[in-house]
């Protein structure tokens, strides 16, 4: 039988999860919940979700309703208007939600907020940063733009993350919405789910939800965290948390995951391995905070020194580094991991973005496109803020003259080619010495490897040495024009 009215609506948006849910922890405690999640139609277009990110949601939201007994209820529409129609159907007195942070969504929070205040008790909680960023100033009371700053003394010496909140359990608090339809169909019929099975290796690699974080995180503590300082480096391992699209859709709190290190061990800090770790949640916190105080940066070149930097334009070459087809094995295997898996190791996006910006002199909003469009963890926040860092022109940036080699790279981080055999099963044969560059093997070994160049396995579509030099060049004009 369903309900006709609630204490509180609930409005899940990326958190989605019961344990460590201060909205949700706090509307249960005022009585009866209508839980609802909203795909949000009226998203800026640079804000609609991406393939492989819609793919993520459709899993989660099925896990999330199966966590509520199917009470979730999942609307397609104007975010704000399905909660003030859905406030006022339900006769509801409180509104809550958790904080987002992207410039679109505080300024559509906000104006909801003040729609709705004079008859809801409308409420938001920080449920997912450790640090708000504005709470985090310089004594000048401007923002930081350097990371080490930030963090060692903005975040870390200014107070300690607030500790997580335990799980929810009174599901029978939540209530039935009447348009409520069979268990999971109104999810189904939002079409998430790609129309082409680009996807069926994802489901080799991921759990999306609740306890598939949870248990990412305990695997993690068990398995990694200890050598996570080096490891992390080595694409052909699982040295890393995995945690990305968890942490992006809110299935765990980056509460959860900082003191799931802190309570697991002593002196997590004097530990380089944990205070490494630690340091990457800071990093993403960072990237909120810099997309927060300079909402730009999502489009515009941080540093505007690069508004007249000299790109090219070459779809061929676009689509080659799309596809995995440059012909450089490290950067190919990188772009077929993200393809095949919604992922790609961090050390290696470092190296196929240096090629598509530097190498390729290829805009670096074009590989944040495609990045959004493919990774499960894609995230506004981490993705531009990572591709201005690549490129040199962000906050705290590689500098851009310096150009990574992928030859010498693969050769640190993927010593005996493992990681490139595996997604370039057509150099699996060459012998070590070549696989991170088939084009100096002599013929004879080529032949023996049954490698044709440029029929098995493509020729490279930049050479390396001239490239980093034009791509040095360019950069010098740049400073010149000033
Ligand atoms: P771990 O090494 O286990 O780190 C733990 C967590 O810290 C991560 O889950 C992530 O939330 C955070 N983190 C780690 N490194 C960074 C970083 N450099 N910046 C911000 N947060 C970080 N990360 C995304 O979550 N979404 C993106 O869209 C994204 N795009 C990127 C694009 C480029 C060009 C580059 C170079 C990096 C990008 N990153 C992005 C950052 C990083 O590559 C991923 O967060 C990381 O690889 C995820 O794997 P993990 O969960 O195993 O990370």
């Amino acid at each position: 039988m369903a309900n006709t009215s609630a204490n509180t609506l609930m409005w899940f948006r990326q958190d989605l999860r019961l344990s460590d849910n201060p909205a949700l922890s706090w509307a249960l405690e005022q009585g009866s919940v209508l839980p609802i999640y909203v795909l949000d139609e009226s998203a800026p277009d640079k804000a609609q979700l991406g393939g492989a990110s819609k793919w993520w949601l459709h899993h989660s939201l099925h896990t999330l309703n199966k966590s509520l007994k199917g009470k979730l209820l999942v609307i397609k529409g104007d975010a704000s208007t399905v909660i003030r129609q859905f406030a006022k159907q339900y006769s509801v007195s409180n509104v809550v939600w958790n904080r987002l942070y992207e410039p679109w969504q505080i300024a559509r929070d906000k104006e909801l907020k003040q729609q709705m205040s004079e008859q809801y008790c409308v409420k938001s909680f920080n449920g997912n940063l450790l640090w708000e960023p504005m709470q985090v100033l310089k004594k000048d009371e401007t923002p930081y733009k350097v990371f080490t700053p930030y963090y060692r003394k903005g975040c870390l010496q200014r107070s300690a993350p607030r500790y997580p909140l335990p799980s929810v359990d009174e599901t029978s608090a939540f209530i039935q919405a009447d348009e409520q339809v069979d268990d999971g169909e109104h999810i189904t019929a939002l079409n998430l789910l790609p129309e082409i099975a680009w996807d069926s290796d994802f489901y080799n690699h991921w759990t999306p939800g609740e306890l598939g974080a949870k248990e990412g995180l305990a695997e993690f503590i068990e398995q990694a965290a200890c050598s996570y300082k080096d490891d992390r480096n080595i694409p052909s391992i699982k040295g890393t948390s995995h945690l990305s699209p968890h942490l992006h859709f809110g299935e765990i709190s980056p509460h959860q995951a900082w003191y799931a290190i802190i309570d697991n061990f002593d002196n997590a800090f004097d530990n380089p391995d944990l205070d490494c770790f630690l340091s990457e949640l800071g990093w993403r916190e960072f990237s909120h905070y810099l997309l927060f105080h300079f909402p730009t940066i999502q489009e515009e070149n941080f540093n505007p020194k690069f508004d007249k930097f000299p790109w090219r334009k070459s779809a061929k070459d676009l689509s080659a580094w799309q596809k995995g087809k440059t012909g450089i094995p490290i950067v190919d295997a990188g772009m077929r991991e993200l393809y095949q898996t919604g992922y790609m190791h961090n050390r290696v996006r470092m190296i196929v973005g240096s090629f598509l910006v530097k190498n390729l002199l290829l805009d670096w909003r074009e590989g944040e496109r495609w990045f959004w469009d493919c990774l499960l963890d894609a995230d506004m926040p981490a993705n531009s803020a990572s591709w201005q860092w690549v490129a040199g022109s962000g906050a705290d940036a590689a500098p851009y003259f310096r150009v990574f080699n992928p030859v010498l790279q693969g050769e640190k981080f993927d010593k005996e080619g493992e990681y490139v055999k595996r997604y370039c099963p057509e150099l699996s044969k060459l012998p070590n010495k070549y696989i991170h560059k088939p084009w100096d093997a002599p013929d004879n070994i080529l032949k023996a490897c049954k490698i044709a160049l440029g029929k098995d396995y493509p020729e490279p579509i930049v050479d390396l040495k001239t490239s980093r030099q034009r791509a040095l060049d360019a950069f010098a004009q740049t400073k010149d024009s000033a």
